[in-house]
């Protein structure tokens, strides 16, 4: 059955052309495929936190190829396919590169750009062949890596090529950087993955023509939106799929995806249709009897804070090539503190700090919170986070460790508080700070920001302080995000706020 809110049929000469990027799409799901061959404006646009993933992505390419001295690139672009095709061949007819990058090939109707392609000489110094390396930016080898592999190798193979070995080549967590340059040869494991990758080829050319035959037709499969969506990556079709689904879906239901998995076999498609007997989490089962909930407990737990309350909130970056002593790739480093602080009397104070250059902003933001903490009350975080950084801080800078202990000490969170003591129909599910403030304080939302979540943040700080910008654009960037991470902690304050007020109408 084909559903009635997709696009209009089109016809459809011959089959397209694909990328390796699109055969993992069809992998992931073929109306997927379907839609980015046919109606790629359907999609939702990288937001701005995916967006800087691939700049980040971007990055550790061309960091990789220094691997590989001496090594040539096809500079053709990826819409100049014959140019990079012919670029490709003149570099494998010249003897001296020892590696190209970005290498072009087309076979079977597919066309892929290998990260790297290194010449693999005989004991004599005779070319044999060559090994394929995928570079990703990730930390470990994942399935779609082999997928991505198999694909790959099945095009090079195809269109002449001797392939002696198949790699990936990705980030290693445990390389600690410490002076100097970066040491490549830590920061990238490379891990031979020839043997995995030819099971998997076998199954390449069946899987394409599949592929081409379903995009012959005029309409997309009906495929349900489900788990697939989301793994390997998310789908950028999820809103187009999902736009007509009730707000009750049970694919809104938060928790354990194999329950959900369960009921929609089950024939359930709304929260409001589950079975009575089901068994579900606490969280779950709020969220089927969709009616506000608060313990009797709320007003006590509330009450333990201790005066003055400070409201605090990190912003971090995470680079995947590190640049200060000590660390290591996608290490979070704080950048940015927010303080709300709250007397017995109502009274709110705010300060903050902004790490503003490229310089390690670790010990200078640790001093300056230790500072705005002081001695006494309590410290309200919203998730294990802050506590995390501040340990990470504490074993960074051993003369501040009893200080930063002494902060961890007076940590309060208010996440598994209001987890188990106050539920709201508007929370949907979800505890986020976002979604609770929107349920509980929607007077104080964050539409207004030009910064409205971390993931954002981060990539804005980067861009502010890595990437060159403009001082009028560096100062924009700097006042956002001040402004986000102030929303985040005077969130906290309205929210204890609003608390308080539902223990006091229950009575306590
Ligand atoms: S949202 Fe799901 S069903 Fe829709 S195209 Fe994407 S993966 Fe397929």
């Amino acid at each position: 059955m084909t559903e009635l809110s997709d696009p209009s049929p089109v016809p459809l000469p011959q089959t397209p052309r694909l990328s390796k990027s699109k055969f993992l799409s069809g992998l992931q799901c073929h109306k997927r495929l379907y839609l980015e061959v046919h109606h790629p404006s359907l999609a939702t646009k990288p937001d701005a936190a995916t967006q800087a993933m691939f700049d980040m992505g971007t990055e550790v390419g061309e960091l990789a190829r220094s691997r590989f001295p001496g090594g040539a690139l096809v500079a053709a672009g990826y819409r100049q396919t014959e140019a990079a095709l012919a670029q490709t061949v003149a570099l494998i007819q010249d003897l001296t590169v020892p590696a190209i990058f970005e290498a072009a090939f087309l076979h079977g109707g597919v066309l892929i750009r290998a990260d790297v392609l290194e010449r693999i000489l005989t004991a004599d110094g005779q070319p044999c062949g060559w090994r394929l390396i995928e570079v990703k930016s990730s930390t470990k080898i994942k399935d779609v890596h082999v997928e991505d592999l198999a694909v790959q190798s099945e095009v090079i193979l195809g269109a002449g090529l001797t392939l002696v070995s198949v790699s990936l080549m990705h980030i290693n967590t445990g390389y600690l950087y410490r002076e100097g340059a970066i040491d490549l040869t830590e920061l990238f494991a490379i891990q031979d993955l020839s043997e995995a990758v030819a099971k998997r080829r076998a199954e390449v050319p069946e899987r394409l023509a599949t592929m081409n035959r379903m995009l012959l037709q005029t309409q997309p499969p009906a495929i349900e939106p489900d788990q697939h969506c989301h793994t390997p990556f998310d789908c950028p079709f999820w809103e187009h799929c999902t736009k007509d689904k009730p707000a009750r879906w049970i694919h809104y239901l938060p928790g354990s995806k194999q329950v959900v998995s369960q009921l929609t076999q089950q024939g359930v498609t709304t929260i409001d249709e589950i079975p009575a007997d089901t068994k579900l989490s606490p969280v779950q089962r709020r969220v089927k009897e969709n009616i506000e909930w608060v313990s009797a407990k709320l007003g006590s737990v509330l009450n333990a804070v201790q005066y003055p309350v400070h409201h605090l909130d990190f912003e971090t970056v995470m680079l995947a090539v590190p640049r200060f002593l000590e660390t290591r790739p996608y290490q979070a480093l704080p950048v940015q503190w927010s303080n709300h602080i709250e007397q017995a009397t109502g009274e709110l104070r705010h300060e903050d700090f902004l790490h503003k250059d490229m310089s390690d902003p670790r010990k200078v933001l640790a001093e300056s919170l230790l500072e705005s903490l002081g001695d006494w009350g309590s410290i309200c975080v919203y998730s294990p986070y802050e506590r995390s950084i501040l340990e990470s801080l504490a074993d960074a800078f051993p003369s501040l460790k009893p200080a930063l202990s002494r902060i961890v000490g007076r940590l309060w969170d208010l996440f598994p508080i209001i987890r188990d003591h106050y539920y709201h129909p508007a929370f949907g599910g979800s505890y986020s700070i976002k979604s609770v403030l929107s349920a509980m304080v929607p007077s104080l939302a964050y539409d207004d920001l030009a910064i409205k979540e971390g993931g954002h943040a981060a990539s804005q700080y980067y861009r502010m302080v890595f990437v060159e910008t403009d001082w009028v654009e560096r100062a924009k960037i700097q006042e956002a995000l001040l402004a986000y991470c102030k929303r985040d902690t005077l969130a906290m304050v309205e929210l204890r706020r609003a608390l308080k007020e539902k223990a006091q109408m229950k009575g306590e």
